[in-house]
């Protein structure tokens, strides 16, 4: 499979097919497995054999998600988890010992930014940000003890662009890993191992699945630090079941196609809505007004399904738009085959100060608008009749 097209890949990559040569992606709802003899079952707890041995291990369904999750992203070697933040946190637990130093940049993920700033200093690991529009300060952050630079990009939720060629070439200096949480792009629009990341980690929740219904997490990368990360992943457990790693496996199968109508109907609706009176600014990776449209055209094929808006009149005119909305629902997930609206401000960044907040773009004007696979006319005849 590894000379075929990305779409190709999605559908036709399999490992495992069983004695009835059944035609879609078998599910293996088991959680352990037998051995012919105590020989067998000796050599594969001395990693001498591939053998499945326990589900909390790995399980066959579970390798064929990993396995075109590392074909997609053009990846050595990979291993899933139960959710994105299982993957993050036990990639970190992996890789870093007390007295190790982070660098990442300061618009992560919610959960991820109370990882550094709350759980990190008990463990005697410290952390340092740097600003999106500010990859030329990154190097004055790196000290003897950095162990990685993390970062996402697109940034949620202001949707702004790092530069990974720009970070990588940072890292590679320093000889620190660079590690790049691509859940916003998926491996579709972007593939941050090409532009030089050692480890690329998705929450599978959001697009992979795509339609709302699991939760799932992966890492994928250097061989080396994957098997590191699988080791604490399977003493400390937060696998990733195998009945979640078949629905992910087969709606990967869309993953193009869906990507594709995500990013034909965000754009539309983002050129629709600027210059909109209601508006004071409309955000979207591949409009010629994003600050950031030049290294978006260079590392993604195109922007993605996130819009912002910032509604004018601040937190009571975002409260009213998103009140007035009557198709697209207010939630808090994103990268839904339904649009969804959510104000980060008062929900998502709500733990934030108000100053790092704006840091970070977060305006109480600014809403985010995962677009959905709804027509389009539809989801922006929605948007309008709630900004009037
Ligand atoms: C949702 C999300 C996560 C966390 O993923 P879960 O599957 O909810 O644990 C991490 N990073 C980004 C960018 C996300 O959007």
């Amino acid at each position: 499979m590894k000379n075929k097209k990305f779409e190709t890949q999605a559908i036709r990559a399999q490992l495992a097919r069983t004695e009835y040569n059944e035609h879609s992606t078998p599910l293996f709802l088991t959680s352990s497995f037998v051995f012919d003899s105590a020989e067998e079952m000796r050599a594969a707890f001395n990693d001498e054999s591939d053998d499945f041995i326990y589900s909390r291990y790995s399980n066959p369904t579970v390798a064929e998600f990993v396995n075109k999750v590392c074909l997609m992203e053009g990846a050595e070697a990979g291993v899933s988890m139960a959710t994105g933040m299982a993957a993050i946190y036990t990639s970190f637990m992996a890789l870093l010992k007390s007295g190790d130093h982070v660098v990442s940049c300061s618009s992560v993920f919610g959960a991820t930014h109370a990882i550094f700033t709350k759980y990190f200093p008990k463990l005697n690991i410290s952390h340092s940000y740097f600003n999106t529009n500010k990859e030329n300060e990154i190097e004055k952050l790196i000290k003897p003890e950095t162990r990685f630079i993390y970062l996402e990009t697109p940034t949620n939720p202001a949707i702004e662009l790092i530069d990974l060629e720009v970070v990588a070439a940072v890292a590679k200096k320093h000889n620190i890993l660079l590690i790049v949480d691509n859940c916003f792009a998926t491996p579709y629009l972007q593939q941050p191992i090409k532009h030089g990341a050692d480890l690329v980690i998705h929450s599978a929740t959001k697009y992979m699945d795509g339609q709302g219904r699991v939760l799932g997490g992966v890492v994928v990368g250097k061989k080396e630090l994957i098997h590191e990360i699988y080791l604490y992943g399977r003493l400390t457990g937060p696998s990733l079941s195998p009945f979640n790693a078949w629905v992910l496996t087969k709606s990967l199968e869309t993953l193009a196609l869906r990507m594709d109508r995500h990013c034909e109907n965000a754009l539309y609706v983002a050129e629709k809505l600027e210059g909109n009176a209601a508006l004071e600014n409309v955000s979207y990776p591949f409009l010629k007004s994003h600050p950031h449209h030049l290294i978006a055209k260079k590392q993604m094929k195109a922007g993605g399904g996130i819009i912002t808006v910032t509604v004018k009149g601040g937190y009571e005119g975002a409260k009213t738009f998103l009140d007035k909305l009557q198709m697209i629902k207010i939630s808090p997930n994103l990268g839904d085959s339904r649009s969804i609206a959510t104000h980060p401000a008062s929900s998502t960044h709500c733990k934030l100060s108000e100053e790092d907040r704006l840091a970070v773009g977060i305006t109480p004007g600014l809403v985010r608008i995962s677009i959905g696979l709804e027509h389009k006319d539809d989801i922006l005849n929605d948007i309008l009749n709630a900004l009037k």
